[in-house]
Formats: structure tokens, sequence, C-alpha cells
């Protein structure tokens, strides 16, 4: 059934709903509300003047409206409750006038002022309000009214048929409630003992769909991948170490030496490096390059920007550019004449190594002998896309990287359908970066330290948090226009400064960021574009504006811009307000340490950015503070492939199907 067959809905609901990302009928019955308004009726006499309460009762008087300025009015009238009249008031309601009738019963929802016998309404209810009753609130958008909304939701539900996706045996163990009436409930709460259950039982699910997911990726990986196996010898491994300049960490070589494993056993690899910024993932993934290279095979090296992509070749071109391997450089902006010429010796096997962007996915792009794949911030990248990869060649190993350090227990969960390496050490004689808070009135500390890093020779990064601000009730939040403002008042007028921002043009923005790495402008001032693996040498200063907007995973990343090399580096936050979030980051650089510290603190609204691309967007469960669930969904899908898949191909063919399915919705 589609949404449109649904009595209630025509085409323009339908066009309201396909506002709030419902599409479809699923869509609909799982549109949850993302909290709830408890009310519980009380007596006005036991109030104090600060509760919020809900009283029964009666009007005693016609409403009056008061229009105080424009798109601002009172309405009042007055009312009995437990044998009191009391005086009543609500703000902006001017069309509650004509329900308010002498003798009708209504509940109200606010603050009573005993001394003045004023009560002060946030809300009326039409339906008397008798026992503690539980109201979903839902995200809206204008035009679309709440009672539509559940009215629809309501006749989908009765008339549609609803999965249930948890295996029986597992909904009995736990006492699980059905789908539906979970469903039901959570839409029409009957008791908050109900509600719960019910919320568990969505999440539950919701997991257990995830898990499932990841756990039968790993098991067709482990069963029926092709068999992928590289033939290395010592003198190979010998011959590639020699080529790195400096001495690896021992993390970086026990990554290596994993990777070396994946290449010689017979499945084919899927490996994830974890590592902070900094920690020398990409020199990792460029010695299995060459690795691969020594095989016979061709690589190819994704990143999820052009900056970032040609970072890469550049980096690549100078560490070995004696070697003379064939690389080439595959992004949107190479012309249509130079692309032809890549794919043409892409596949006649003369190119063996390609970095590029997500162009390099495209159907033309033909390998000849592609053997590995490798795949810098994974996250961004959906699981759809990274297969088109994967399925470029027949011996395709596959290795991912990922900026984001995550406490190794939860990478076990979410990526559990990988293989992980972690890089924790940093490469030796890195300085950590002195991370500082300040007050806006102590800005001028700040901006000297800025001037004279600029004086050494050194380049800074100044981080706004909006392009542009002109919402007045925000105003405290700075913009890049007031904030150049700001910089061109304390500094020398000779400093040179670009702007950076998400809005500009990819020519544009890659022509700025390029001006600073060239080193011909002091400071970047940018939105949080700059984030992602720009690797900028003589950046020695970052400053965050406003800093507790940001999440810590996206502070941290940002902090990893400077101290790239042996150089003192400085982040200095900006901020008026003292949060734990600042404090851990001022007390740490170990983005490991950071990652624990944010899984504890959860709640900030910032979910460590973990597989945050099309892969997961979950409904109702939150991986942080569901996360003992996340386990026992782990645990439980293990347990049922084992038991229902493993022996029996049929089952697998079907799950598989089921698999596909899901990966096709994403
Ligand atoms: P990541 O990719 O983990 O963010 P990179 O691989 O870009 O980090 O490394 C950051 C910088 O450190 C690069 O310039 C790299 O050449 C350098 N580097 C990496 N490993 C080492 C090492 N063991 N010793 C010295 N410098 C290193
Ligand atoms: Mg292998």
């Amino acid at each position: 059934m589609e949404l449109i067959n649904i009595k209630g809905i025509g085409p323009k609901t339908l066009e309201l709903l396909n506002k709030v990302n419902i599409y479809t009928i699923d869509d609909l019955v799982r549109y949850y509300p993302y909290r709830y308004n408890i009310y519980t009726p009380s007596n006005i006499l036991d109030a104090s003047s600060d509760d919020t309460i809900v009283v029964t009762g009666t009007v005693t008087s016609n409403a009056n409206v008061f229009y105080i300025r424009r798109g601002f009015n009172r309405l009042t009238f007055t009312f009995e409750t437990n044998n009191i009249n009391i005086k009543v008031v609500i703000f902006n309601r001017d069309f509650y006038k004509r329900l308010i009738t002498i003798g009708k019963t209504i509940s109200l929802i606010g603050k009573y002022d005993k001394l003045k016998n004023n009560f002060v309404c946030a809300d009326i209810k039409f339906k008397p309000i008798l026992k503690t009753e539980v109201e979903p609130v839902y995200h809206m958008v204008s035009g679309l009214s709440k009672a539509t909304l559940i009215k629809s939701i309501d006749v989908a539900v009765n008339n549609s048929y609803i999965n249930e996706i948890v295996p029986s045996n597992i909904s009995s163990k736990y006492e699980l409630m059905n789908t539906i009436d979970a469903i039901k409930e959570i839409h029409h709460p009957s008791d908050s003992k109900r509600l719960k259950d019910a919320t568990i039982k969505l999440k539950y699910e919701e997991l257990f769909e995830f898990m499932f997911k990841i756990n039968l990726i790993k098991y067709k990986n482990q069963i029926f991948d092709d068999f992928v196996v590289k033939d290395i010898s010592e003198e190979m491994i010998k011959k590639v170490l020699s080529y790195v300049p400096f001495d690896l960490t021992e993390d970086q070589l026990s990554t290596f030496n994993d990777i070396i494993s994946d290449f010689k056993g017979i499945k084919r690899m899927n490996r994830l490096i974890l590592g902070d910024v900094g920690s020398g993932k990409t020199i990792v993934s460029f010695l299995s390059i060459l690795l691969n290279h020594e095989c016979g095979y061709q690589s190819a090296l994704l990143a999820p920007t052009e900056v970032l992509a040609e970072q890469h070749y550049k980096n690549f071109m100078d560490l070995f550019k004696k070697l003379n391997l064939n690389v080439a450089l595959l992004v949107g902006s190479v012309s249509k004449k130079d692309k032809e010429d890549i794919y043409k010796r892409l596949e006649d096997g003369s190119i063996d190594v390609l970095i590029g962007t997500h162009a390099i996915l495209e159907d033309k792009v033909v390998f000849n002998n592609l053997g590995l794949v490798i795949t810098d911030e994974q996250h961004r990248f959906g699981v759809n896309q990274r297969n088109a990869l994967k399925n470029k060649g027949m011996f395709v190993d596959v290795l991912y990287m990922s900026a984001t350090p995550i406490p190794r227990t939860y990478a076990l969960t979410i990526y559990g359908d990988m293989d992980i390496s972690m890089i924790k050490q940093k490469p030796s004689g890195r300085k950590d970066i002195i991370t500082e808070q300040y007050k806006f009135n102590d800005i001028k500390t700040v901006m000297d330290s800025i001037e004279s890093q600029i004086k050494e020779g050194h380049q800074v990064y100044v981080i706004a948090p909006l392009i542009e601000n002109d919402d007045e009730e925000t105003n405290e939040l700075n913009d890049l226009k007031k904030i150049k403002e700001i910089l061109l008042q304390y500094l020398p007028k000779e400093t040179k400064i670009d702007i950076l921002h998400g809005k500009m043009k990819n020519v544009d923005k890659d022509s700025v960021m390029n001006n600073f790495k060239d080193g011909n402008s002091d400071i970047l001032l940018s939105t949080t574009v700059v984030e992602v693996g720009v690797d900028v040498k003589n950046a020695t200063v970052i400053t965050i504006f406003n800093a507790e907007r940001f999440g810590l995973a996206t502070l941290h990343q940002l902090r990893g811009r400077v101290g790239r090399n042996s150089l003192q580096s400085y982040c200095y936050l900006l901020s008026d307000k003292d949060s734990d979030r600042l404090k851990v980051l001022c007390e740490s650089n170990d983005g490991f340490y950071i990652s624990e510290k944010d899984f504890e603190l959860r709640g900030s609204g910032d979910l460590f950015g973990v597989r945050q691309s099309g892969d997961m967007v979950f409904k109702i469960a939150n991986l942080q503070t569901d996360y003992k669930i996340l386990l026992q969904c782990k645990k439980d899908t293990d347990v049922f492939i084992k038991e229902n898949i493993e022996n029996d191909f049929a089952n697998y063919k079907y799950y598989s199907n089921i698999l596909h399915c899901l990966m096709e919705n994403n």
C-alpha cells in the first residue's frame, strides 16, 4: 500500500509528510515521538508557585482578548477548581476564545501564584485530564497538524501488515512486546511501564537489524568471498620498508604486519585502520600500495574530497618519486580529455596507482588488475559505494582508514564486519598541542599569540561557527564577517587573511586551500569544512570561536590540523561557557582517551562521528545511550547466524536477500 491510499492523506498532506522524510507506510508508522509530556492532575491547594501543574475545573466567565502588539496577545477568563475561583491568563492563543464558554469543563497546564490568585497557562486541554496522561510530542512541520499526523498513523497501523523482525525465540526469551503493540503504544501511551516496554522493543529491533546486517556481511566475507592470496617474500617487505624516510612507530609496524598477513592469507582483506589524526595511518597505507605493486597489482586510493586526494597524490609523489611508479590523480575537475587518457591507461595496466575522489567509482573506470583498494575517512562513504570499488577486480584487498578514534569495545560492535588495527602512538618528536580556553574578554591574549606566531613565519587557522549570522536571537554567535573584523582590529593590517566555507564553489575552495598550503596567506578563516585530514605542516595555531558549539569529536579533529611537525602548536578555545567537554580537550591530546570521555559524557548531543553516512540512521535507538542493548544484539545475532544460517545454504540465500534489501534502503 502507498501513503496516498491511506484515508485522509491527500496530495497536500503527502507533500507535508515528505518534508519530514515520511515516504512509505513504514516511515509513517515508525515516525516516533521524540519525547513525551506527562500530565498528572493535581490539587490547586497543594501547588507551589514554581511547579507546573495540571488542574481540572469549570470555566466561569467568557474569555477576553487583549492585543498587546503585533503577534502578541493575552487571553483571560475565570475558572473554578476545588471551590476556588481563579484568574487565568494565556498568551498568544486568541484562537481559543470561542472554545472557552461558561460551564465548560477543561484542564489547565501551567503555574499558579497563590498570592495573586493568578494562573499562567502554558496550554489548555479541552478534553479534561482526569488521570495521568502521557502525550507524545513529534517533530512537526508547519501546515501539518498533529491531529492529521496521528490519524494517518492510526489508519496505517490498523490497515497494514507490520513485520516482526526479531526472531520469535529471542522475543520470548526477553519477553519483548509485539512490534505492532509496541508501535501502537509508542503513539498512544497507556502508562509509563508499557511505554517503556514498547520503547525497549523498538530499540532492540532496530539494533538487532543493524547488528544482523553487520554480522551477515562479516559472515559472508568469511565464507563466500573470493580467495585472494598474494605471494609475498621477506625481500619484498624489506625493500618496501627501505623506502620510508623515517622510523615507523611500533603501532605502524604492527599494523603493516597485519596487512601483510591479510595479503598472504587466503581470504580477502577487509581491514580498518583506526588511528588518531596525525598518527601516521597514511604512510602505512602507502606501504601497502608499494607491496601490492611488488605483487604485480594496481592500487586505488579513494579520498572524500578533492583537496585530500590531491594531498595524498602530492605526498605519495614526494615520498616515492625515485621509484618511478605510474601514479594518476582522478578527480572531478580533471579535463575530459585527460580523464579519457587515464581510463585508457588504467585498462591497459600502465597506471600502477590511482588516487582520487568518487570519480574513481564511475563505471567507465576499468582496471587491468586491481589488487588493493584503500578508502580514506571511510565513514564518509556508504556501504554500496565501497562495494562498488571492491568489485572492480578479482583480487581486491580492502583497507579502510578512519581518523575517528573510538573505544575498542565500541569499534568491535559497529565495525564488527571488519578486522581492526589501531595506531595509538604518535610519531616521535611530536609535541602535545597546548590547548587553552579563553573568555571573549581575554581575546587580546589570543591575538597576541597569533601575531607572534605569524611573525615567526607560521600560519594560523581560525574557525567560525557560522558562515553568516542574520539571526538577532543568536547574535552572540560569531560569523565569518564578524571574526574577520575582530582579527583586523587586533592584528597588523598587512596580515593576509583568506576565507573558506562550504557554500563556496569547489574550484574556489581548492584555490583558497592551496594558497594557504603554499604559504601565501597567514590566516585561514574558515568554517569546519577544513576538518578532515588537511595537512599544512607550517600551521601552529588554531583558534576556535564559540567552541562550546562544537562536539568533542569535531573539536579534536579541528585541533589535529596543527601540531603536524616538531614545532610547538597551540589550540585556543574561545568560549564564555565552562563545559566538561572543553575541559577534557584542555587536559588531553589523546584521541582515544577523549573518545572514552565523550562516551561517558554522552547526551551532549554529539555522537562521536562514527559511521555517520547512510549506513546508520536510527529512528529510536541511540548508539551511545543504548550501548548495552547493542552489545546484547551483537551476541544474539552471532548466535542466530550460527544456528540458522551457517549450515544451511538455502537459509543463507534467504537472509542474503534480506541483507541486500536492507542495504538498498540505505
Ligand atoms: P594520518 O593519516 O594518520 O592523519 P599522516 O600519515 O598524514 O597521519 O602522518 C602525519 C605526518 O606525519 C605526515 O607528514 C607523515 O609523513 C609523518 N609521519 C608519519 N609517520 C611518521 C613517523 N613514524 N615518524 C615521523 N613522521 C611520521
Ligand atoms: Mg588475502
